[in-house]
């Protein structure tokens, strides 16, 4: 149940210490916070782009809008009811009814074609434009409109039965929003409230920070895809569709480039065909034991490092830039092969860097404290992340370990929804103990 089962091939040393963080070995590994820093410095708000307003879904405003209208328009009904003026129902009462002649009537979407004079009330809609000279709409429910239809009498008079306030159900125009007032705020994330305002105000299309285009390469001889039959010794590709589903998630649009043999000519090939992308994700080919071809080549087409970060999973990551067209050069996040590797270095550093080439504000997840039902063992001085469920008890999160930590075992990760995290410098964290936890399946992105 703990990472002590399988390191995959995060090639963890053997641990025999009890000195968490103070051997030589982790003494040459970045800091999460250390790589964090490094990966994010190469990123920012991408440029805008003006679309239609319900493919902007999730997207970041890139502009302020301001109301080319009132609204409501017009001053207008809440009920359906009568308009008429105060002053000819002060008083009124069930005992004591009010009688108005009616000369009219108006519908949601009409001009009223007259004005209401002392003494008449004209029938009006909900949303209906209030006539000249009404001030004020008594609902049907305190007149005798009910009573009068039921007996089949003409409705060319009312009675009312209640006094009220002048104004009432009247909505003024401008009530929701004046005319040139700045409704939203560049930078605020189109939900669907954003997309009724912007609706309202008659606007079809708006100007949003695009979504990035993430390259998502896998690399290795033995992947297969999906549909295919499987040979000996092959495996089926996961890490391009976690990835790619990752990124979508995350608001961005996966440019799928398929899978790059360890060879020169294919993975060069691959790698070209990515032009255009505003960052590639490759997996596997960056930890020790690999064919050193993939280092070679990454290296050869840009500036690249290949580092080790003090967490697991996901030790081995490779951050830089391949040049691009016309001296762009694009960044490229080498994630690790093993499929959990994978996917947690995407949470802790492509995820916040497509969030922030979106232009959101909040790039990371939230995160929680809540209480360990199982143990988190930490071997060798790593940030561990253990795959949790978090269950909301008595009003405290529990977290329970979904199973075998491996970092090839990637239905832990399907039963996790959050990541608990013991901290470097301890050696574990247990059963009762208060943890971190990154909630997974919080701030998920709308996607279309
Ligand atoms: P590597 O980083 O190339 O040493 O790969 C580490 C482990 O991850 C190996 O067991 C690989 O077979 C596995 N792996 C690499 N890429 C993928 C992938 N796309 N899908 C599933 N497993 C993978
Ligand atoms: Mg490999």
């Amino acid at each position: 149940m703990t990472s002590h089962q399988n390191h995959g091939a995060d090639h963890a040393p053997p641990v025999h210490s009890h000195s968490h963080g103070r051997r030589s070995s982790t003494e040459d590994m970045l800091s999460v916070e250390q790589a964090y820093e490094r990966v994010m410095a190469s990123f920012q708000a991408l440029e805008a782009e003006e679309k239609p307003l319900l493919d902007c879904i999730g997207q970041v405003l890139a502009e302020d809008i301001h109301s080319p209208l009132a609204l409501p328009p017009l001053a207008n009904s809440g009920m359906d009811g009568y308009a008429l003026r105060q002053i000819d129902i002060a008083g009124a009462s069930q005992e004591k009814a009010k009688h108005l002649k009616v000369i009219g009537v108006v519908a949601a979407g009409q001009m009223p074609d007259k004005a209401v004079a002392p003494g008449t009330a004209i029938r009006i809609m909900t949303g209906a434009p209030v006539p000249d000279g009404a001030d004020t709409v008594v609902p049907f429910e305190e007149t005798d409109e009910i009573q009068r239809k039921r007996e089949g009498k003409p409705l060319d008079q009312v009675a009312i039965y209640a006094d009220m306030p002048v104004g009432c159900n009247v909505r003024p125009s401008g009530e929701d929003v004046t005319l040139g007032e700045l409704v939203l705020e560049k930078g605020t994330v189109v939900r669907a409230a954003e997309i009724g305002v912007i609706a309202s105000l008659g606007l079809a299309k708006v100007k949003v920070i695009r979504r990035p285009v993430v390259a998502v390469l896998a690399t290795g001889d033995e992947l297969e895809t999906a549909g295919a039959p499987l040979s000996g010794g092959k495996i089926y590709d996961a890490n391009s569709m976690s990835v790619a589903a990752a990124v979508l998630a995350s608001g961005g649009i996966p440019k799928l480039m398929g899978i790059a043999r360890d060879n020169l000519d294919d993975l060069n090939g691959k790698l070209e065909a990515t032009a255009g992308a505003d960052m590639i994700v490759t997996s596997a080919g960056v930890s020790k034991g690999d064919y050193d071809i993939v280092k070679d080549v990454l290296n050869q087409r840009g500036e690249m490092n290949f580092w080790s970060v003090r967490m697991r999973p996901a030790k081995p990551l490779a951050f830089g830039h391949l040049d691009g067209d016309g001296g762009k050069a694009i960044p490229l996040l080498g994630l690790p092969g093993n499929p959990v590797s994978a996917m947690v270095a995407f949470e802790m550093f492509a995820r916040p860097a497509i969030r922030t080439m979106l232009g959101k504000d909040s790039v990371a997840r939230p995160v929680v404290e809540g209480v360990l039902t199982g143990s988190i063992h930490n071997e060798d001085g790593r940030r561990v992340y253990a795959r949790v469920e978090v269950e909301l008890k008595d009003g405290k999160y529990h977290a329970t370990p979904t199973g075998p930590q491996g970092s090839n075992i990637l239905t832990s990760m399907s039963k996790a929804n959050g990541l608990a995290i013991c901290p470097e410098d301890l050696p574990s964290k247990n059963a009762g103990e208060t943890v971190q936890i990154i909630m997974l399946d919080w701030n998920e992105e709308v996607q279309i």
